[in-house]
Parts: structure tokens; sequence; C-alpha cells
């Protein structure tokens, strides 16, 4: 059932073929390299990408300013308190903000941390405290033809062997992320939430939920998990983050706003170490980074983004782009997850090797044929791990419909008559990070790209 109509629009269109060729090259074929005037449909990120409802936009108005103490704020802690269950509060300017605050607080050199699976940032943000990241993924999570409810599960089993390999001592703090965004936006039950609670007891650890996409978790534990299909999505959100000690959270997720983030907690003293840590990097603790405004407008965005008919739309906007692609033969990661549809390129392209990275060679094709702007999360992205060659087209809050979705299957069924002649790339240039080389490298075609 449709949720929404237009109140304000953006004109987009379609740049000539050459255009596309010229900035492709331009941006050395890393399509993060591209203006966004030159992409016609954009699904790099759900990322602070999608559009605010016009109650949102009131809020941005009534924003108060204060240095110290704003309403604002007040507002965004009332909304934690009830959406998410947390009393303490540290706002900063986006999600990697709070990973620094939160894990810059909690960890130390030599330190290990097991996760369902880290996030990029998050990954960054781990080494960059000297500790080492370990992903502890459910078994067939990179088997992207599974069906299974819960692939974005932690692997207790895989956590407990971390523990026995190191000794309990080196692990202060156990990760959960949920949906999981590097496994295919995949959700997590609640019931492994439980599990992982009571090892992160077992081993005194503090455990974190990444909580990014909370409310998308939620929609798929209504639909899957049986113990839930009664209860309501805020009690589900509020159970399941209830079993953390603290969490990290993205507002361009489902905050439903273009920036910000926040650390939340019910634990004083982690709260006290956090605000110190805020200061430094973020910002006074009642603003961390954020305008009064976008403060406020977050507290809307997290209580629109529990409601029922808001995620009724968001799943089935993402099913209806999976099936239009799946309808054109395109080979997908299923089931289809929260936030986006990974589309599996090793299949796509079985004349590609993995070093000659097939999933951007993918992405380049979807941008060259159509303007469709995707991103890699396969060899490029995740140098020297053993994982699925996947393409993910994230789909915007409440941004894009079928005709655009449309668009899309179109021009990947364009992508899909040419399969054969397709090239691979290697790398003209590396960054300093190698966590963090698919924002920014540079890349050559291995041969001579189509006239
Ligand atoms: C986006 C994201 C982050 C980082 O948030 P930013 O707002 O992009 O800095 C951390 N963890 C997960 C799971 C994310 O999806």
């Amino acid at each position: 059932m449709v949720a929404y109509k237009s109140k304000m629009v953006e004109r987009i269109s379609l740049p000539a073929r050459e255009t596309r060729e010229r900035a492709l090259e331009a941006a050395g074929y890393n399509v993060f390299n591209l203006d966004a005037a030159d992409v016609f449909i954009d699904l790099l990120t759900d990322s602070g990408t999608g559009a605010m409802s016009d109650a949102q936009w009131a809020a941005l108005l009534r924003g108060d300013e204060a240095y110290a103490g704003s309403e604002s704020f007040a507002e965004l802690e009332s909304a934690v308190a009830d959406v998410m269950g947390f009393e303490h509060v540290v706002p900063t300017h986006q999600g990697r903000g709070a990973e620094n605050v939160l894990y810059g607080s909690l960890l130390s050199e030599g330190d290990v941390v097991p996760n369902n699976t880290h996030f990029d940032t998050t990954r960054a943000h781990v080494a960059n405290q000297g500790a080492d990241p370990v992903d502890c993924p459910t078994e067939g999570a990179d088997d992207p033809s599974l069906e299974a409810p819960f692939k974005g599960n932690f692997s207790l089993e895989r956590a407990r062997a971390v523990v026995d390999d190191v000794g309990a001592e080196r692990v202060p703090v156990v990760v959960q992320t949920i949906t999981n965004n590097s496994t295919a936006g995949q959700p997590v039950s609640v019931e492994n939430t439980r599990a992982i609670r009571t090892f992160a007891d077992e081993i005194d650890a503090t455990f974190v939920i990444d909580a990014c996409r909370f409310a998308e978790n939620a929609a798929f534990v209504r639909r899957r998990e049986p113990e839930f299909e009664d209860a309501t999505i805020d009690a589900i959100a509020r159970e399941q983050l209830g079993y953390a000690d603290a969490i990290v959270m993205s507002g361009k997720k489902d905050g439903l706003v273009n920036a910000g983030g926040f650390v939340a907690t019910d634990d004083a003293d982690l709260f006290e170490r956090c605000k110190q840590r805020a200061i430094l990097f973020e910002g006074f603790p009642t603003y961390g980074g954020m305008a009064g405004r976008d403060l406020g407008a977050m507290a809307v965005g997290l209580r629109e983004a529990v409601e029922p008919s808001y995620l009724e739309d968001r799943l089935e906007s993402i099913a209806t782009l999976a099936t239009l692609l799946e309808d054109v033969g395109v080979p997908i990661y299923r089931p289809v997850g929260g936030h986006a549809v990974y589309l599996d390129a090793s299949e796509l392209f079985p004349h590609l090797e993995a070093s000659e990275f097939p999933g951007q060679a993918l992405v380049c094709e979807l941008y060259r044929e159509g303007g469709v702007r995707g991103v890699e999360l396969g060899s490029f992205a995740f140098p020297n791990t053993d994982r699925p060659e996947l393409v993910r087209l994230a789909v915007p809050r409440r941004t894009y419909h079928r005709e655009h979705f449309e668009h899309v299957a179109e021009t990947a069924t364009a992508v899909l008559e040419n399969r054969e002649t397709v090239s691979g790339y290697e790398i003209a240039s590396d960054p300093a990070v190698p966590e963090l080389r698919h924002f920014s490298a540079d890349l050559e075609p291995l041969e001579p790209t189509r006239p």
C-alpha cells in the first residue's frame, strides 16, 4: 500500500552516452569520483540520501541553536528514550563520529573485536585504536543462493573460537550489526541478539549494537521470527536494542535524515567517558557536531522510522527492485535484504577472475549503459578477504519509485546483452588507508573499452 505523495520535486535527467563515457574515464573508473549531476538514478548508498517528511522540515524551522542545553537536544533525548530505550545520548556528526567516540572510549592496543560483520568504517575505527576487527558471520552468509531468514546473524561458534584463541581478557567489546550491512543487509534475529548478550556476559565484555538499520531489522523480525509475529515494531526494536550496553547510530540510515548520528547507553560511567571524547572530536555534548535544527529533524525521523506504514513501504520498494531485476535474468543475493539489492557479479561475468574486479566491471557497465550508480562490495572494496563479488544497489529512503526501478532493470538488460565482452579492471593508484581504498582509488580497464 502506497504511503506517500510528493510535496517537492527534484529534476533529474540522463546525460548523453558520450558524456557518461567521458565522466567515467575522468573519474578513474571509480564512481565515487563522479559528479552527482552526471548520475541519473543514484543507488550508491542509502546513507543520508533519503527524503525528509514535512514534519521533519517543520522541525528544522523550530531548531533551537543554543550552544548548551538546546531544546532540540531534549527532543532527541526523548525520541531515543521512547524509540530505542536508552537514557543517555551523545550526538555526533554522523555514524563514524559515534564509532570514534565509543570505540575510542572502549578499546586499546592489542584488543580483539568480534562482530557479525564489520562495516567498513567500523573496521577502520577498530583498527585505528590498534585493535583487531574479526568477522564472525553465520554459516552460509556469503552464499548468495542460500534461502534462510536470518543470514545476518552472529556466529556464536566463531566468536567462541576467537576467545579460545586469544583469551577473554583481550576481547573487551563484542559488536553486533543490525541489519548486517556488509552481509547484503541481512537481518539478525532477536534470539541471536540474546545469545550474544549471554556470550558477552560470560567473557565480561561490553556488548555494542551497531543500530544503523534497527527499524528495518525489527520489520524483518516481525515477519520472520515466530515469537514476534504479533509484537509491534516499537516493542521489537526496544527489546532487541535493550540487550546492548551501548549503541552506535548513523542518523543517515534509520534516523531518516541527511546528516547526524549518536552513541546511546544506560551506563552512566561509559556516558561520561564518551562525553569527554565527544568534546574533543565532535562538539559540546548537547549538540555534538550537529546544528540544533538537525537534532530536531533526527528526533522526528527516529519516530517515523518505526511506523509500520513506513517500514512496509520501505521493504516493498526493495522487493520491487529485486523482482524487476530477477525478471530480466540478473543473478541477485537471496533473500533480499533491508536497504539494497545485491547483484552477483561473478555469476554475471564468469570470464572475470576476482583479481580483475568483476563487481567493479558491473558498476562501470551500469553507469555506462544507463547512468545508474551502484557500489562494488567485493574484492575491490575488501582486499584480501574471501567474499562473493557483489554489487550493491542501495535504495535511498522515500526517494525512488517503480518507474525509476524499471529504468534500472532496462539498464541491467543492456548490460546482460554484452556480458561476454566486458573487461576487468586493475588498480592504477592506491590510497594510504587500505581498508578504505574503494572510496578513492583510481582504476584502469584491462582491455580497451568498446567504442
Ligand atoms: C553507515 C554505517 C556506519 C557509519 O555511519 P556514517 O553515518 O556513514 O558515518 C556504521 N555502521 C553501519 C552498519 C553503517 O551502515
